[in-house]
């Protein structure tokens, strides 16, 4: 009997090469995937550290040189998504040519288990901060020119601080500058902000010193985490978002794609929790949204309203989510849910005693 040489050690382990010209230095990463796109590509150069992480499925590939020679403040990335490749390019300070890529540094050439690679941060620097309501800001962040980054739909990153001397870090979901309200064009952004709504709590050790940074003062932003895949939204029908709060923030990017990318999606739903009118965010754009596409629809319920509050008040139940979560025969449905840990927790729950699999559901948590 043969034995068949080399049919199961084919190596999906990424690998890169280099070339230069007078001016520039490309760096070119041949990832083995078919589908690569722009946020699986997260590149950082600074003080001449190149740091170029690709991701593949739940691995990450990371090409980390110490360059050999100064660079100038801009990279730029070329994704040719059909043959998995991935050009970064920098430009050379002096015109010399180089004799080596630089140092290799720690983890350089290594392929393993995204979860096993640490966060990486990098400075970005406060733009704007306007007020969303009484307590809650939109943050506008802008990246280094230097870096190459896009939070995928339904990912948060981590800020950090120092706070009293001791390093803190917290999560937060990036959302979109407004809501898309011209809907024949995908809401295309440049990746150069990231735009973070965020209540500001008067106990909150995080968001107080966040509400003290001035407009440009820097602040610690970490590379995209979490556990929502794109693939989910994109084959749905009927989508419900549940979200609680601050637990919108998830749901403006998802919303957006859902009305722009998804073509089988016949309705979304916003059930949105809140204490009282004043806390709930972009009401005002989310009734434009909710008059100029038909598909969507809006509920607001209140946990604390005032005596002329005409709409649905109460917390989340069985019977509210009865009444308001329906299947229609035969309809693929996705229902995302995001807020307070009991929120979510009881919202799952009731939603799994309404017949929905864990499929159909999909929380968002830490
Ligand atoms: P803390 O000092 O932790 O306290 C916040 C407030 O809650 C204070 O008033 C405190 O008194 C009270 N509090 C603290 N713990 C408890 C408790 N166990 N029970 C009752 N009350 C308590 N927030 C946003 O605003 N926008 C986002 O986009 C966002 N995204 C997130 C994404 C993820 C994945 C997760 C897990 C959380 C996200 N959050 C978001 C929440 C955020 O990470 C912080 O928890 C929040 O900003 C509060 O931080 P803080 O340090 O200011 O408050
Ligand atoms: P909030 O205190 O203003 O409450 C908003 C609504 O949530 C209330 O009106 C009520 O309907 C519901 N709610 C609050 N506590 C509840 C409880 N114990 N049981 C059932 N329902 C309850 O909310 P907030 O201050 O804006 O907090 C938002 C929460 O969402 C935070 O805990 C934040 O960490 C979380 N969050 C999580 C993510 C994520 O995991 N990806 C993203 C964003 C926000």
């Amino acid at each position: 009997e043969k034995k068949i040489l080399g049919a199961s050690a084919k190596d999906l382990t990424p690998s890169y090469d280099w070339f230069q010209t007078d001016s520039l230095i490309t760096i070119v990463i041949y990832t083995k995937q078919k589908d690569m796109n722009a946020e699986l590509v997260i590149v950082d150069c600074q003080d001449k550290q190149l740091r170029g992480e690709i991701i593949v499925d739940d691995h990450s590939y990371l090409v980390e040189i110490a360059l050999d020679h100064a660079v100038q403040g801009d990279v730029a990335v070329n994704i040719a998504e059909k043959i998995g490749e991935v050009e970064i390019i920098l430009k050379k300070k002096d015109n010399i040519r180089w004799k080596m890529l630089g140092q290799h540094l720690e983890s350089h050439n290594t392929f393993i288990k995204r979860t096993d690679r640490g966060l990486f941060y990098r400075k970005c620097k406060l733009i704007s901060k306007t007020e969303v309501t009484h307590d809650t800001k939109l943050l506008c962040l802008m990246l280094p020119k230097s870096t190459h980054l896009h939070v995928p739909t339904g990912q948060h990153v981590y800020l950090k601080q120092i706070i009293e001397g001791k390093e803190v870090v917290k999560p937060y979901t990036p959302v979109l500058p407004f809501l898309p309200l011209d809907l024949k064009e995908p809401s295309h952004h440049d990746g150069a902000y990231i735009y973070l709504m965020i209540k500001i709590y008067s106990c909150g050790l995080f968001t107080q010193a966040l509400d003290h940074l001035q407009i440009g003062d820097y602040i610690s932003v970490s590379n995209p985490e979490g556990n929502f895949k794109k693939s989910q939204v994109q084959t749905s029908e009927d989508l419900f978002l549940l979200a609680a709060g601050t637990g919108f923030t998830p749901m403006v990017k998802l919303l957006s794609c859902a009305l722009t990318e998804v073509s089988c999606l016949r309705t979304v739903k916003l059930i949105f929790f809140n204490k009282t009118e004043d806390d709930i965010l972009w009401r005002n754009q989310l009734e434009q949204l909710a008059l100029k596409d038909e598909r969507f629809e809006v509920q607001f319920i209140l946990s604390q309203p005032t005596k002329d509050w005409m709409g649905k008040q109460g917390k989340i139940s069985l019977s509210l989510l009865s009444e308001l979560v329906k299947r229609r025969k035969d309809s693929k449905v996705l229902i995302c849910i995001c807020g307070p840990t009991p929120f979510t927790e009881q919202g799952v729950q009731y939603l799994k005693d309404l017949g929905y699999s864990q499929e159909e559901i999909h929380a968002f948590t830490a």
